[in-house]
């Protein structure tokens, strides 16, 4: 059962009695043609050589095989199938399985119209599977782009790398899990994840529990090879025997960072002024000096900056099976 048809099923009863596409309300281009619906222009051509029918509302949508087949290599079959067997109506119509909505995406991406309005992830997915059975290589990059969208990236990526896992797409599943690094790991229990093996579950999960473990080793090693220092706390040189003491604020500051960097590896909240002054202030430092040493760590250049870039660059480790 695919994601779209569970959806469908979860309708509620009043909802039941109605056209599946109507329970969404994201295809509007709809007419009704006696029992049957048409889709409204450009889908509509009465001239048109060809008709997609999907099969839950009986909905067609008449187009051009011509410019099917200028996107896809499935219906560029059809239309060479169709020269050598004129008048098939078996190369005239075509019964789908996918929504409206999905359709009408698909058609939009590759007639000259307005791109489509895609709303959730949800349709993207949908549309990006038919994508790939009908062989719309154009519309099945959009999509991907689509996926990696600030929308999507910044509120749901878990869903986009458990999508990007399904479909075997290994950009999408790297770009996503990074995104998933910026929050803590207690995401719910998404539909996606039906979709996906237990093995690819669990590899999202030590990527971000190895993660965090391996940024927070960092961060309490950077002392040791960064002049993080401050004039009454550490007067002193370092020596070999005896090591440079850590500044009071830099003390209170790894303590307070390190829950965060194991919660959320990607969270730069760490990294600002005005996280650095607050646990400071927050704890009670004594020293009065220790103001002067977060300025001068804090500015462009500084040893936070410097912090920054040591944890970005560390190897990012996702380790992503065949399954
Ligand atoms: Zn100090």
């Amino acid at each position: 059962m695919s994601s779209s048809t569970r959806r469908k099923s979860a309708r509620t009863a009043s909802q039941a009695t109605q056209p599946a596409s109507s329970a969404r309300r994201r295809s509007p281009s709809i007419e009704f043609v006696g029992m049957r619906r048409v889709a409204l222009a450009p889908f509509n051509d009465p001239q048109a050589d060809f008709v997609i029918q999907t099969q839950r509302t009986n909905t067609m949508f008449r187009v051009s095989l011509a410019i099917l087949a200028q996107a896809s290599s499935f219906f560029r079959q059809v239309e060479s199938q169709r020269k050598q067997n004129p008048g098939l109506r078996d190369y005239e119509h075509l019964d789908v399985a996918e929504s409206d909505a999905t359709i009408e995406t698909i058609l939009r991406f590759i007639y000259p119209v307005a791109d489509p309005v895609v709303q959730d992830l949800d349709d993207v997915c949908d549309a990006y599977q038919a994508s790939v059975q009908y062989k719309f290589d154009y519309v099945a990059k959009r999509l991907r782009e689509f996926m990696l969208s600030p929308r999507f990236m910044d509120n749901e990526p878990v869903r986009v790398y458990a999508i990007a896992r399904r479909f075997g797409l290994a950009e999408e599943t790297n770009i996503a899990a990074r995104h998933v690094l910026r929050f803590p790991p207690n995401w719910p229990a998404y539909e996606e994840f039906d979709h996906i093996s237990g093995r690819a579950y669990h590899e999202l999960l030590t990527l971000h529990k190895n993660r965090g473990r391996k940024l927070v080793e960092f961060l309490h090693s950077f002392h040791l090879k960064e002049k993080i220092t401050c004039m009454k706390c550490c007067p002193r040189e370092a020596t070999a025997a005896l090591p440079r003491r850590q500044p009071e604020w830099w003390q209170i500051y790894v303590q307070q960072a390190t829950p965060l960097l194991l919660d959320s590896p990607a969270n730069e909240d760490i990294f600002s002024l005005e996280f650095i002054l607050k646990v400071a202030i927050e704890a009670g430092i004594t020293c009065s000096m220790c103001c002067t040493s977060i300025m001068q760590a804090a500015q462009p250049g500084g040893a936070i900056a410097i912090l920054k870039e040591g944890l970005a660059s560390k190897p990012f480790d996702l380790v992503v099976s065949n399954t």
